[in-house]
């Protein structure tokens, strides 16, 4: 169960947790309008920083155009907001979900008098997948739902609805004892995870999906920044689930899974079981978000509790 913690920013306000609650009527209930980001603080000693904080600000806007939505506030307010209920909570590291859907009123399909409300809440979160995945790696399967296409869901949109295919993968493949799914386009190539995105490692040149049916991640640019910084060779190009079965290493990314490495995929353990590319990008993601490399400051938004 989620940790609770004191405060929940709701439509303007920080309201106690257990008062941050929405009438059963709410529009987003019945037909899953919403967007919503997902964002990590980190503990960086003397003071703490939110990772990419503009980027995540600015697709949760973004992901709310695309579906048409208009959250009512700047995105300066929702910064703050953000900042301010890391500061109530008297949360050091942590997780940040802003939240933005449409709220009770019209009751049919289209939303009419529905007020978009929004709220930020913040609670302790550690390895998404646990310390163990982030040690030893985790163990996949291929889904048997396909990733949306373009067309029928904005993928580009962290919006509320789309995550029902991730939640049908998710139950999925924990139900048949893997740790994670990997989801498929509809054309049959390697999309993404039910909450991640994927890269591999073959011959020393790392690879990631395009940026056409998967969500943007943040994580994943990161990645690729960083990894160029350290000398590799980064590409973007579409891939196959057998050739993942011959990579050489293969991990997921995102705010919550952090850099989760891939042991096995459909019972084919990946490579040789280590995975010495992964682990370096893995250890200098930590320092660049704990703030221990100055290289990457300006991804930084620091704040003291
Ligand atoms: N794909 C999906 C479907 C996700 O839910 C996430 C998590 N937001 C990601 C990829 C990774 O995105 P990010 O690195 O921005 O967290």
């Amino acid at each position: 169960m989620v940790q609770k913690t004191p405060y929940i920013w709701f439509d303007g306000n920080l309201v106690p947790w257990d008062e941050a609650q929405v009438h059963v009527l709410t529009h987003a209930l019945h037909y899953g309008v919403g967007v919503f980001e997902g964002i990590r603080a980190y503990n960086c000693g003397d003071c703490s920083a939110v990772f990419r904080l503009p980027e995540h600000v600015r697709r949760f806007f973004d992901s709310a155009r695309i579906l048409r939505m208009t959250i009512p506030h700047s995105e300066q307010t929702i910064t703050d907001a953000i900042v301010d209920t890391l500061k109530a909570n008297n949360m050091k590291e942590g997780y940040i979900r802003p939240l933005s859907f449409f709220g009770a009123g019209a009751m049919g399909v289209l939303p009419k008098d529905n007020p978009v409300q929004t709220i930020i809440a913040t609670w302790p979160w550690g390895a998404y997948l646990g310390e163990d995945a982030l040690e030893k790696g985790i163990r996949v399967c291929t889904s048997s739902f396909t990733r949306h296409h373009v067309n029928v869901m904005m993928t580009k949109s962290k919006a509320v609805g789309n995550y029902v295919n991730s939640v049908l993968a998710k139950m999925e493949a924990v139900d048949d004892g893997y740790d994670e799914a990997l989801m498929l386009d509809t054309n049959g190539y390697v999309s993404e995870a039910s909450g991640a995105n994927i890269f591999i490692v073959r011959r020393g040149i790392i690879k990631t999906t395009p940026l056409t049916s998967i969500l943007e991640g943040i994580t994943r640019d990161s990645l690729m920044v960083v990894a160029k910084a350290m000398g590799y060779t980064v590409v973007e190009q579409q891939f196959t689930r057998d050739e993942l079965y011959v990579a050489d290493e293969a991990f997921f990314c995102g705010t919550a899974a952090e850099l989760t490495p891939i042991r096995e995929v459909d019972r084919r353990q990946i490579g040789t079981g280590e995975f010495p590319i992964s682990r370096a990008l893995q250890k200098e993601f930590f320092k660049v978000v704990q703030g221990q490399d100055p290289a990457y400051e300006g991804w930084l938004h620091r704040y003291s509790c």
